[in-house]
């Protein structure tokens, strides 16, 4: 990778850029989503990937089908059933920097008539899960794979404690969030794993998704998994027409979901959201490793859709990694 200003680029020099830095990371994508090893760490990954973005926002025209910019990460266990998601799962754009939100909120803002709030979020560092509800029984869960077909694991799902059989109401919804490995129990299993001579898992989000996307059931329930649920594919049997409720009336149906959330009504409070977790990150039972940003109203969120990867209505805000975090939020700004 280079770091030559995009702007002395021709568009020759830029796809050259390019067609060397995406077959580097799908490499890194398969050794991370397929087999849950990655071989580097995630900030050395989103170095690359933002490079690429960059080559391709300033030329269009050297954008490939193939690129990792076009395709939602993840691939599925040939030994593992399907489930193809009538409604996609996206991923999400990233910033990394308060003045990169600002402009995603600039950007949103210029196409959207009236005045909205965002809910902010925790970006909880797992993997994301769907779980669909026939009059209100569990019937089948699945991962989110390359976004629009994903694997069955069911019956491992059915051993997590923080997924309801059933919900209060006798809906037929589906329902997706994220299953993660508490920090307690990714180091216990880590030290387990090396006293029987194992490799250790590099991170929760890989322990998770090693213990969800496996065959034998009993493993996944001996892993101590957990849910957090934040999202629905179609709002439209629900009572609530905005995000914040969403969580609420999750709750009420009997799903887990994070209790910190907040309503913003502009950046500055976006900000002070992103300040004080970034701060506390350290002190929860659960990695973070961001704070998601939503447009609050659902239905604004159906209309702004997404592109073939990323709703436009929400973006993560990511987190240094923790060893080397350092003070880069500057929140005296003007909104
Ligand atoms: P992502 O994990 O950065 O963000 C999208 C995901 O966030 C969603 O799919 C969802 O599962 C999750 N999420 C957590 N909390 C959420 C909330 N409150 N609301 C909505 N979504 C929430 O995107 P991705 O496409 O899954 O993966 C990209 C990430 O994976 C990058 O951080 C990258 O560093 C890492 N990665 C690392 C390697 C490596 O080799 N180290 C390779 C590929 C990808």
């Amino acid at each position: 990778m280079t770091d030559k200003p995009i702007n002395t680029l021709t568009e020759e020099q830029a796809a050259a850029e390019a067609a060397e830095l995406r077959p580097q990371l799908i490499k890194w994508g398969q050794q991370y989503y397929s087999a849950d090893a990655p071989t580097v760490e995630d900030d050395v990954y989103d170095r690359v990937y933002a490079r690429l973005v960059a080559l391709e926002t300033a030329f269009p025209k050297i954008v490939t089908p193939e690129s990792p910019t076009q395709n939602v990460g993840g691939t599925t266990r040939g030994d593992l059933p399907k489930v193809t998601h009538d409604i996609p799962m996206l991923s999400l754009g990233d910033v990394f920097s308060i003045d990169e939100l600002k402009e995603f909120d600039e950007r949103l803002r210029g196409n959207v008539d009236e005045d909205f709030d965002y809910n902010c979020e925790l970006k909880i560092d797992g993997l994301a899960i769907s779980l669909r509800y026939e009059n209100g029984e569990f019937v089948q869960g699945s991962t989110r794979g390359n976004g629009q077909i994903g694997e069955d694991i069911t019956a491992n799902l059915k051993t997590i404690p923080s997924i309801p059989q059933t919900l209060s109401r006798p809906l037929t919804i589906d329902v997706r969030g994220e299953c993660y490995m508490p920090k307690a129990a990714f180091l216990a299993l880590n030290e387990r794993r090396e006293a029987a001579g194992k490799a250790p898992f590099a991170n929760p989000r890989n322990a998770a998704a090693g213990s969800l996307r496996q065959l034998d059931t009993q493993v996944t329930a001996d892993r101590q998994l957990a849910t957090f649920m934040y999202n629905i594919a179609d709002y439209e049997p629900l009572n609530t027409r905005t995000q914040s409720g969403l969580l609420d009336e999750l709750a009420e149906l009997g799903f887990t979901t994070n209790a910190t959330y907040q309503v913003a009504h502009n950046m500055t409070e976006v900000a002070a959201f992103i300040e004080a977790y970034q701060e506390q990150r350290s002190d929860l039972a659960y990695g973070i490793d961001g704070i998601v940003i939503k447009a609050n109203s659902l239905p604004l969120q159906r209309e702004l859709g997404a592109t073939v990867k990323v709703p436009r209505w929400a973006i993560a805000f990511k987190f240094p990694p923790e060893e080397v975090q350092t003070k880069i939020l500057d929140i005296e700004w003007t909104v």
